[in-house]
Order: structure tokens, then C-alpha cells, then sequence
């Protein structure tokens, strides 16, 4: 397993995390079970936003004993009322909801204390001003959550959340086919209508969203990474063809700012599954050209740093070059960090001999020489 600094907060987080939505479906100790199968192939952030007691109990029993080697992302503001999970800000019920969250984890502290999830402008201002943030910022100064994170489904909500600089890292769902949506208030519209004309590739906003993290440093975690289960599946994927697993978590772990993402699973064969992205090859990995090949798709002359165009004679790590480029030519100043991290590539587009033998392994099209120019010319190197 490999592990990746998840933006400010500083955690080596492993790349595969744990979704722990689907616990709650088996028997207790068949899912205690599941849990400490995935810590043993190396898993080790897991997401409990559940309110119910089961599925909490669950993770607290799990990592009784071992809660060292768990960084779990509690959600603050979602509750149990009369047995339905209640999303909200009034502190009449979030304070007791998360005082449930720390005695059934069998906990002092949660590693991420998430904002839970905003996607309208209304909850933000509503959660942003008064007691539920200062609630936030209490449990923050009393050690009680170690950092602060936020979860989403709307980029405007993340842009909004970087900007607000105290929060360290985002929960956002990623997937190819939410990545051409532009920016709703309402996930349940993100589940259905891709008509072939309304895939135009990655929509700015997201894209932008991405960039923000990765330049401010703000770590993002992955949910829905698998669109429900509908990319799985050829019928119900909006592209026409299904992809795997370790495509799909390829594309997620790909996305500028992307530390892990976090998959749901019933089984350790679905452990494994997504485990197996550790040692996968470039083509078990290759979303790409699932992706270009597919009857519905147009990324066309969009880099979605998929690394399909590689060898390079001259070694340019072309992806890592077009995600620098990106990254600086989305803003009026290019930020030093985004040069700093260019100039620190072995091989820069300077050297590129535009024999562009790379074009022509592209599966969106992209001119890759003509970037290298452009790349090289902004750089300086
Ligand atoms: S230039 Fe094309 S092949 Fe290379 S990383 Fe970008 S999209 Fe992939
Ligand atoms: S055109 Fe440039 S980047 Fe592409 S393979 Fe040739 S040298 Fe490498």
C-alpha cells in the first residue's frame, strides 16, 4: 500500500481508504472482520458519516485496542432522530450526535472532524455563522477533533472551503461522469440525465476545484468514486461501457490534490479488488482509453493526466507537465509553489524535440507538442 500526505493535516493516509457506509448491511462481527482484513492489507482511513449505532459500534469495536492505526473522519452534523440519519446545524442535536460518535468509537478524539456535508449556499452561510461553528472550532482548540475537514459533492461549496483557509481537507465525490456535471445544490440531479450532449469534458469549475486544493494544500479524500456502482455496469454507466474498479480509483487517485479514495465494500474479494490497484499495470490502470473509446465521451483535447502518452525519448513526464501547466495557466499569476514543483520534475518541456510520437498514444488528442512549447515558455525551462 502506498500513502499519501493528505494536504495540511499532515497524515500519511493510504492511497485505498475504507467507506464506511455499507457496514451496517452485515452481521456485526462479519464487518469487524471486513475492517481489520482491510488494516492488514495496509488501509488505513475510514469515513464514518453513519449516525446509526451499529455501524459506529462496528468501527469502535474494531479498532479497540489498535485505535492508533485508524485515521477515521467523524462527521459533525449528522444525527440520529427516531431512527433516521438528520442532517443539521442546530447543536441541540449535533453535540449529542458527536458525543455518540466518540463513545462508540471507544475514542477520545476523531483524526478528522468533517463539516458535514454542505452543498448549497443556504447551509454554508447558515453552518459558517454561529453556534455549529464555533462548536467546530471548540472541539478543534480542545484537541477533541485534530483537524478540521469538510464534506461535499459541490465545487463551489470546496472552492468556498479552501478559501476559508482553516479547513485542511475536503471529502468530494469524484468520478468521471460527475466530473463533466457542472455545479448543483442537488446531488440526486447528478445521478441521471447525461444526454450525449451534455458530455463536454471536464467541467471548469471542478477542475478549478482540484487545482485550488492541490495549490493551497488542502488534502482531498474521494467518495463515490464508482458513481454508485453505475460505472461498473455497462447499461447504467452514462459512458456506454463499464470500467473496472482499478480504473475508476486510478481516475480518483489522478485528480490534482487527491490523497485517497475511499471505496465501499461487502467483501474482502471487493478489498482486494481495490487493493489490487498497488500492483496493477499501466494498462489494468488505463481509464483513458475506456474512456475515448467509449460510444459516449468528449474530452476531446483535454489532458485528463491519464499518462497513456508515455514513453517520452527524452523522458518528460508529459502529465505531470500538463498538470503543472494547467495548474499555472488557470490564474493570472502563476503561483511559486506550481514553479517549484515544475522545476523540481527530472526532465521539463525544454527538452522536449516536438518528434511527437506521444500524440499519436493520446486518446483525447491532445497537442502535446505545441504544449511542451507553451510549458517550456512559461516556465522558462
Ligand atoms: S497528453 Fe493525453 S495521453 Fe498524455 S496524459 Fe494527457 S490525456 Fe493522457
Ligand atoms: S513530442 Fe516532446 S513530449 Fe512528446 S514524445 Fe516527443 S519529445 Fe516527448
Amino acid at each position: 500500500m502506498k500513502y499519501r500526505t493528505l494536504g495540511k493535516t499532515g497524515l500519511k493516509v493510504s492511497e485505498i481508504g475504507f467507506g464506511g457506509e455499507w457496514l451496517e448491511r452485515h452481521e456485526e462481527e462479519e464487518s469487524i472482520e471486513l475492517l481489520k482484513y482491510a488494516a492488514e492489507k495496509g488501509i488505513n482511513i475510514v469515513d464514518c458519516w453513519m449516525p446509526d449505532p451499529k455501524s459506529r459500534d462496528i468501527i469502535g469495536k474494531t479498532m479497540e485496542g489498535n485505535r492508533d492505526s485508524w485515521y477515521v473522519q467523524g462527521h459533525i452534523g449528522s444525527t440520529y432522530q427516531n431512527g433516521q440519519y438528520v442532517r443539521t446545524r442546530d447543536l441541540n442535536h449535533v453535540r449529542p450526535a458527536f458525543e455518540d460518535l466518540l463513545k462508540r468509537l471507544r475514542t477520545d478524539h476523531i483524526d478528522l472532524g468533517m463539516i458535514h456535508y454542505i452543498d448549497s449556499m443556504e447551509d454554508w452561510n447558515n453552518a459558517m455563522n454561529g453556534e455549529f461553528i464555533d462548536y467546530v472550532h471548540r472541539l478543534h482548540d480542545e484537541g477533541i477533533i485534530r483537524h478540521i475537514g469538510l464534506s461535499t459533492h459541490n465545487p463551489v461549496i470546496g472552492k468556498l472551503a479552501v478559501e476559508a483557509g482553516f479547513i485542511e481537507m475536503i471529502l468530494f465525490s469524484i468520478n468521471p461522469a460527475f466530473d463533466m456535471r457542472p455545479a448543483t445544490e442537488e446531488l440526486e440531479s447528478m445521478f441521471g440525465g447525461y444526454d450525449e450532449d451534455q458530455l463536454s469534458g471536464i467541467d471548469p469549475e471542478r477542475a478549478r476545484f482540484y487545482q485550488m486544493c492541490e495549490e493551497e494544500n488542502v488534502g482531498l479524500t474521494v467518495m463515490k468514486g464508482f458513481f454508485g456502482g453505475a460505472l461498473l455496469d455497462k447499461d447504467r454507466s452514462p459512458f456506454g461501457v463499464a470500467f473496472t474498479p482499478v480504473q475508476l480509483i486510478h481516475y480518483a487517485l489522478t485528480r490534482p490534490g487527491v490523497s485517497s479514495i475511499l471505496c465501499g465494500y461487502d467483501t474482502k474479494e471487493q478489498v482486494d479488488a481495490a487493493v489490487s490497484y498497488e500492483d496493477a499495470s499501466d494498462d489494468e490502470k488505463d481509464y483513458a482509453s475506456v474512456i475515448a473509446n467509449a460510444p459516449l465521451h468528449s474530452y476531446t483535447g483535454q489532458c485528463t493526466y491519464c499518462g497513456h502518452c508515455k514513453p517520452c525519448p527524452k523522458d518528460i513526464d508529459i502529465a505531470m507537465v500538463n498538470k503543472f501547466y494547467d495548474l499555472a495557466t488557470v490564474q493570472e499569476k502563476v503561483p511559486q509553489s506550481v514553479v517549484e514543483h515544475y522545476k523540481s520534475l527530472k526532465h521539463t518541456a525544454a527538452e522536449c524535440i516536438g518528434c511527437k510520437s506521444c500524440e499519436s498514444r493520446c486518446p483525447f488528442g491532445v497537442k502535446i507538442a505545441g504544449r511542451m512549447v507553451k510549458a517550456s515558455a512559461l516556465f522558462g525551462c
